[in-house]
């Protein structure tokens, strides 16, 4: 008994300091739904705890209530763990797991009295679900957090081996006392330490996600998704380091809308941003995964071809030409057509370097424009 009220008082502290860690990191980072999840889920298995050691009080508050609350607690941790993958949890199945934790409690407490029958239905139960928390994140994030992800995968898995030898361990012993036991001694301590890495991981996760997220938003505009000025200083440099370094030409085309001030004048802003975000993901949706596209002012993108020479990329943007002519814009009470000028200079003609190539496909531009928009023009 001295055994199993100092784990949980051990479990109790450890569950409130990470409890209050991933209350802070819920209160303090955006709107995150698995952040508030993982915090209201070890709440309520911190209260699940507080109430297990009030042997005090009539067994179906120590006992049954408090394996609902943690129960509960673990199907939220379960669910926040499937939000971040992208997947979701019904609240049916949340109601099941905290409803099968209180039946089963209550048949060992009242039908068949058993401390090691609670134990024994209570470890293996959560061990499952911390099992299932860890198959979802190794087999779900696959994005750039997948790293830290191993953190609190790690701290799944301990967890649930430690539940799980600690459940055989009092299965295999009956009620006898296990004061020297090495089993019990030992997930004493690790319980507590997955809890930790549970915790730090989960909280690494959703500010990594959160960093990488910011980091987007910096390099990306927001009315087209393609990239600023920012993204393309920094990704555009390094495309044509790389370039320049294996001796692979890069072509560098600037894609200006023709007339588009009319469209605005004519339709109205909302359509003129409708024809921006179109240019945009046709663009986006014409090149290749390496090229980048960057829209570098109002009506302007830029276009960086990865591994083009002057001629191929003019038959790149040539397609691009004839694709946006043959685009219709369907607004709400019209269709409008638009057209586009491209300037276009590839780096063995402007050598390799950023500014230079976007001079000279500005002048390209300005000459395409000169001789009667709509056309491609190769500087
Ligand atoms: P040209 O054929 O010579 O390129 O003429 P143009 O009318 O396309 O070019 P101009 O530079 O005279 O006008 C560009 C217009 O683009 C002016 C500006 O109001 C509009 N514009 C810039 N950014 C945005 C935007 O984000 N949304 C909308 N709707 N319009 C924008
Ligand atoms: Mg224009
Ligand atoms: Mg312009």
């Amino acid at each position: 008994m001295l055994h199993e009220s100092t784990l949980l008082l051990v479990e109790v502290c450890f569950t409130l300091l990470t409890t209050a860690l991933l209350v802070a990191a819920a209160l303090g980072v955006g709107r995150q739904a698995e952040l508030r999840l993982w915090a209201f889920g070890n709440v309520s298995a911190c209260l699940g705890l507080a109430l297990g050691v009030q042997t005090g009080t009539p067994i179906f508050f120590h006992a049954v209530l408090s394996y609902g609350f943690m129960g509960l607690g673990q199907a939220l941790v379960w669910r926040g763990v499937r939000r971040y993958c992208g997947q979701d949890l019904s609240p049916k199945t949340l109601a099941a797991v905290t409803l099968a934790s209180m039946l089963l409690t209550g048949y060992f407490s009242w039908a068949e009295p058993s401390l090691t029958g609670r134990l024994v239905v209570s470890g293996f139960g959560f061990a499952a679900l911390d099992i299932a928390c860890l198959v979802t994140l190794v087999r779900g994030v696959r994005d750039r957090t997948r790293p830290v992800m191993w953190v609190a995968a790690t701290g799944f898995g301990v967890l649930a081996a430690a539940l799980t030898l600690r459940t055989l361990w009092l299965l295999l012993r009956g009620d006898a006392p296990a004061d020297q036991a090495l089993v019990m001694n030992g997930t004493l301590f690790v319980i507590p330490l997955a809890q930790v890495c549970i915790a730090f991981g989960l909280v690494l996760m959703i500010t990594r996600r959160y960093a990488e997220e910011l980091r987007r938003l910096s390099l990306t505009d927001r009315l087209t998704g393609a990239y600023n000025r920012a993204g393309l200083d920094s990704l555009g440099q390094r495309m044509l380091q790389r370039a320049r370094r294996s001796g692979r030409s890069v072509a560098v085309a600037m894609i200006d809308a023709d007339h588009f001030k009319h469209i605005n004048e004519n339709f109205g802003h909302a359509a003129g941003d409708e024809v921006l975000r179109q240019l945009s993901a046709l663009l986006l949706a014409q090149l290749r995964p390496g090229d980048l596209v960057v829209r570098y002012g109002g009506e302007e993108f830029l276009v960086l071809l990865d591994g083009l020479n002057g001629a191929a990329a003019e038959r790149v943007c040539e397609r691009v030409r004839r694709q946006v002519v043959e685009a219709r814009i369907k607004l709400p009470n019209a269709e409008l057509n638009y057209t586009v000028s491209i300037g276009l200079c590839s780096s063995e003609a402007c050598g390799h370097e950023l500014e230079k190539l976007v001079a000279a496909a500005d002048s390209a531009l300005q000459k395409a424009k000169q001789d009667g928009r709509n056309r491609v023009s190769l500087g």
